[in-house]
């Protein structure tokens, strides 16, 4: 029966395909759980602007633990999307950058924190309402909470336009994250109509290569600056690619093992300078 046939899937014999297709739905349960009990933390990466070395402001990543181990995001991230509960996992991480970094926020009207979400919560009509109350709830400002959806992601969906439109509209910077991997067309790209794009880190890294580097990264940093989009440089792991990026694009961001690794909110906040000299 059912139970057979469940147990057969789980042995993996034949049943290659639905065992993993299980094994995530039981991901995705216990992911539930775990929102429902608030244990998943957050964990926020600095940016800064490559051109003075200054935080402008930071990544707000997911980190779920089980019994001591930590389980991949983008493992995890997956399987909520499959179980349709990733619209959780957004107002999750949300409602938590907002609880540990509102007054930061409030103080500091030039720092942002960034947020990933995915295309299920562009196509949820209710979710930039949301948003607008849980920020008014904390008063802090549209500009200092971005979002991040991947490329890849985004491909060929044309129906997100007005959930990116709405945010937008709302004060909200929308950016294409790991940009280089999802193969989108420059005619798609300028029809997007997001504020910046984060290059992905495999194209960080041929920073270092002297005979791929100006002739990959340089076009892609013009067609940015074209299409007036904002760049920020994924993976910044070495000085080399730092250096490489603030004399290929001065304006742009870099986030990555250099400008610091994903910390909890206090790790950040004791690294922000203080606010005489933030304003200064
Ligand atoms: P992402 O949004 O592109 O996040 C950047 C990932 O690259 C993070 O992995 C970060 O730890 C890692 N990283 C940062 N700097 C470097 C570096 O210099 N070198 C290397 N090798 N890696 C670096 P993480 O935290 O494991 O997240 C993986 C992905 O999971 C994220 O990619 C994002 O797509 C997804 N994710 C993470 N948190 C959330 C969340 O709260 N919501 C959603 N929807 N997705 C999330
Ligand atoms: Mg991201
Ligand atoms: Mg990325
Ligand atoms: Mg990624």
């Amino acid at each position: 029966g059912f139970t057979t046939l469940g147990l057969l899937a789980g042995a993996g014999a034949g049943f290659g395909a639905s065992a993993a297709i299980a094994r995530r739905q039981a991901l995705a349960q216990r992911l539930r759980m775990a929102l429902r009990a608030g244990r998943p933390t957050l964990a926020y990466q600095p940016i800064l602007r490559l051109s003075d070395r200054r935080m402008v402001g930071a990544e707000a990543l997911i980190r779920w633990q089980e019994g001591g181990i930590a389980i991949p995001p983008d493992l995890f991230i997956a399987a909520a999307e499959e179980a349709g509960l990733i619209g959780d996992v957004s107002v999750y991480v949300l409602h938590k950058v907002l609880a540990e970094m509102a007054e930061t926020l409030r103080a500091r009207p030039g720092f942002q924190v960034t947020v990933n979400i995915s295309v299920q919560d562009l196509l949820d009509p209710g979710f930039a309402g949301h948003v607008a109350s849980a920020l008014a709830l904390h008063q802090v400002a549209p500009r200092s909470i971005g979002f991040e959806l991947t490329e890849r992601s985004t491909a060929q969906r044309h129906d997100i336009a007005a959930g990116i439109a709405r945010l937008r509209a709302a004060g909200h910077r929308l950016y294409i994250d790991d940009f280089g991997t999802g193969y989108s067309s420059l005619a798609y790209l300028a029809e997007l109509q997001v504020d910046a794009i984060k290059l992905d880190r495999a194209f960080t890294r041929l920073a270092a290569r002297t005979d791929h580097a100006a002739a990959v990264l340089g076009p892609i940093a013009s067609l940015a600056h074209s299409l007036q989009l904002g760049l920020v440089v994924e993976g910044v792991e070495e000085e080399a690619e730092a250096d490489f990026f603030a004399r290929l694009a001065p304006c742009a961001l870099a986030q990555g093992w250099l400008t610091g690794r994903p910390m909890p909110a206090a790790d950040l906040l004791a690294r922000l300078p203080d606010e005489a000299e933030a304003a200064a």
